[in-house]
């Protein structure tokens, strides 16, 4: 079955940019060859809930066609994790070479064991809901009843505002 996954993600270690870089062209990968792959700005953003003095993220969001389960795709996304260097463990929420989140797939839900789809803090964080806003502002959440634009345009939240990297990446 083919869907559409959305696919956040964040790095604050090291050369964020080029994690990042690195991190899309393997998610491309996972894609057919010839699918529609969609990517946001990249969005420098201030922790939030890290350890101190944690350095700034870079954001994004990515969509990509993905034939398999959800849990073939976590397994698929902590594999590029891990490839590209995210080690084990440590302290929650210390700075990481790439963080890779499941927003969706599709209409799938998942709420128990070790994946909850659709992400269940993705109307919370603006640097989650603004790239993707960016992509697919008409989307609608299975389960949910406003857009991705609605939910960014209601948020409320006291994270400082994100600021543009750059466009093209
Ligand atoms: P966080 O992303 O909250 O900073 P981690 O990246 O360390 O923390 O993720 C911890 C665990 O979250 C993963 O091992 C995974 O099992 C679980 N998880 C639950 N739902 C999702 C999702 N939608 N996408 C990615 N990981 C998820
Ligand atoms: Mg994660």
């Amino acid at each position: 079955m083919l869907r559409r996954a959305g696919i956040a993600l964040g790095s604050n270690l090291g050369n964020r940019l080029h994690h990042l870089q690195a991190a899309r062209d393997l998610l491309k990968k996972l894609a057919p060859k010839g699918s529609d792959f969609l990517q946001s700005p990249i969005y420098q953003t201030a922790p939030v809930s890290c350890p101190d003095g944690s350095p700034d993220f870079y954001n994004t969001v990515v969509e990509i066609e993905y034939s398999g389960s959800p849990y073939e795709l976590l397994d698929a996304t902590q594999a590029i994790e891990f490839h590209l260097g995210r080690s084990q463990g440590s302290e929650r929420n210390a700075p990481r070479i790439v963080d890779l989140d499941i927003l969706y797939l599709g209409e799938a839900t998942e709420s128990e064991g070790l994946l909850e789809l659709p992400h269940p803090r993705l109307t919370y964080r603006r640097f989650v809901l603004q790239p993707l806003a960016d992509i697919r502002p008409d989307l609608i959440l299975p389960g949910d009843s406003a857009t991705i634009a609605e939910h960014l345009s209601h948020l409320d939240s006291d994270e400082p505002p994100l600021s543009l990297v750059q466009s093209a990446w």
